[in-house]
């Protein structure tokens, strides 16, 4: 019996953006300094399985597509 897990889109939810450990903090006032001490900037595959990201690029704003 298949027991309903669901691996295609795990972890993927549209609209929620991940942010490092740096900008997830960055997000409070007090430390707004933060945003400039995240180096999260590309994803890091597993060297063994390029397909799998372990840490996932940070999405937040302050890295913005904009130039
Ligand atoms: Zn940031
Ligand atoms: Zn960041």
């Amino acid at each position: 019996m298949a027991n309903g897990t669901d691996t295609r889109t795990r972890g993927a939810e549209a609209g929620t953006a991940r942010l490092s450990e740096h900008c997830e903090l960055a997000k409070r006032p007090e430390y707004a300094d933060l945003h400039r001490d995240c180096r999260r900037l590309e994803d890091h595959h597993m060297p063994a399985e390029p397909r799998i990201v372990l840490t996932p690029r940070c999405g937040c704003s302050c890295h913005g597509g904009a130039r």
